[in-house]
């Protein structure tokens, strides 16, 4: 039997700079627009949601952008995340692949989503933000902004989808615990919200709707930005952190992946993992990048690639993405982080170009992957990451019936331990 292998770093090999991909792409990427005139939208376009750091760093070409310390300083409480082997999977599935996953559930809130609430928190501080407004689904990006807020001294609102709002209260507490104003989205503090609760005074929500809502609220009052968790070209280059311990993680053991799997809902873990060994593939090395989603909101899958907004009600800018249509409202599933319309314009191109796949999972099919996974490895996943579960199971068995050697690496984006009661 192969030892089991749980794998961090040592301090001397932690990292320091973030990576952007863009710096190395063969091709451009098509620029966001502004969603009224259909123009090109410039930076002081922009600086009515974001502060000018992130401003920079969405624009920039650098290919490494520096970690600033006082980042570096709060990675270092749950960073480098582990990379464990799950062996035990591998001894029920019988099959010659290896498997491994980094563990992002090891966070403070349980979730990937920390690496870039503490680095946007940092920068807003730093541009003399006092409160940043923000959006979020099954709770996750919520509750990682309110505890990065309160590490750098933010005033934090949040509108929370109504259905993962009565689903998941835990989130709510524990984004009031670390001082946040959460509210239910669709809200009557809003004119976006107001427009859906006058058709449906229990409207389910979106993600669409609820950045509609918090973005609306930014434009209407002064020292307050917007903080997005995800589809973001800095949002993905925050998360590289991922996939670059990972990258030096694989090499401490003298392994190659040959698949590299994440789930999508936006695609910030999936893209934060892949991105650091895009230029591996560009260069002709064997290895394939699989995104995950479910078969309700199947963005990557089914979804058409254009212009479209990343809210309901129109005031993001257009971004070139997969989508499913800005109206798209997707059903109660309980993988709340997954019901999002649209996808990283970064991830997009990538698919277009045909330097990734993506698959979509049938909900029993993800809760039968995460039992499974709970049982032999006893790490309960959040149900986004089930998705990438399931998709390293088809993986997996495919190897096996090929009888192919493969290294299957995935993310586990993070922990269920608050999302029980879809589980039951
Ligand atoms: C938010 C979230 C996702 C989906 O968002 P991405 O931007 O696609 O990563 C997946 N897993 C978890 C645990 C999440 O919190």
């Amino acid at each position: 039997m192969e030892e089991r292998i749980r794998v961090t770093l040592p301090s001397g090999e932690m990292i320091k700079n973030w990576y952007n991909v863009k710096a190395d792409l063969p091709f451009k990427l098509d620029p966001p627009l502004n969603p009224k005139t259909g123009k090109i939208i410039t930076p002081k376009e922009l600086s009515a949601i974001f502060c000018p750091s992130i401003i920079e760093q969405e624009a920039t070409d650098e290919r490494y952008i520096k970690i600033p310390e006082e980042v570096l300083r709060e990675y270092a409480v749950f960073r480098p995340t582990p990379l464990i082997r799950a062996s035990f999977l591998e001894e029920y599935l019988g099959t010659p692949a290896k498997i491994y996953y980094k563990y992002e559930g090891a966070s403070p809130t349980g979730s990937h989503k920390t690496n870039t609430a503490l680095a946007q928190a940092y920068y807003n501080a730093r541009d003399s933000v006092e409160q940043l407004v923000t959006e979020t689904g099954a709770g996750q990006w919520g509750s990682a902004l309110t505890y990065a807020g309160v590490k750098f001294g933010l005033k934090v609102r949040v509108f929370m989808v109504r259905v993962s709002y009565n689903q998941k209260p835990m989130r709510k507490h524990m984004m009031k615990l670390f001082g946040g104003d959460v509210l239910e989205s669709p809200s009557d503090e809003t004119e976006s919200g107001l427009r859906f609760l006058k058709d449906d005074l229990k409207h389910p929500g979106s993600l669409g709707i609820a950045i509609s809502e918090a973005i609306e609220t930014v434009l209407k009052s002064g020292k307050s930005k917007y903080a997005l968790g995800s589809v973001l070209d800095h949002v993905l280059l925050h998360q590289t952190v991922i996939g670059l311990e990972l990258k030096k993680q694989l090499k401490l053991i003298n392994e190659t992946p040959t698949v590299i799997i994440g789930c999508h809902g936006g695609g910030s873990n999936f893209g934060g993992t892949i991105l650091p060994f895009v230029l591996e593939k560009l260069s002709g090395q064997e290895i394939r990048f699989l995104a995950c989603e479910p078969e309700s909101c199947p963005t990557l899958t089914e979804g058409e690639y254009r212009y479209d907004y990343g809210d309901s009600s129109g005031f993001t800018p257009l971004l070139k993405m997969y989508t499913l249509g800005k109206d798209f409202v997707p059903p109660k599933i309980h993988a709340g982080g997954l019901r999002y319309h649209g996808s990283a314009p970064i991830i997009a191109k990538l698919l277009e170009e045909k330097l990734i796949e993506a698959e979509n999972f049938p909900q029993e099919e993800t809760f039968q992957a995460a039992r499974l996974f709970s049982k032999v490895e006893g790490i309960i996943p959040a149900p986004e990451t089930a998705h990438a579960i399931a998709g390293v199971i088809r993986e997996a068995l495919k190897a096996k019936t090929m009888k192919k050697e493969e290294v299957i690496v995935f993310t586990l984006s993070g922990h269920g331990l608050l999302d029980l009661s879809a589980y039951s």
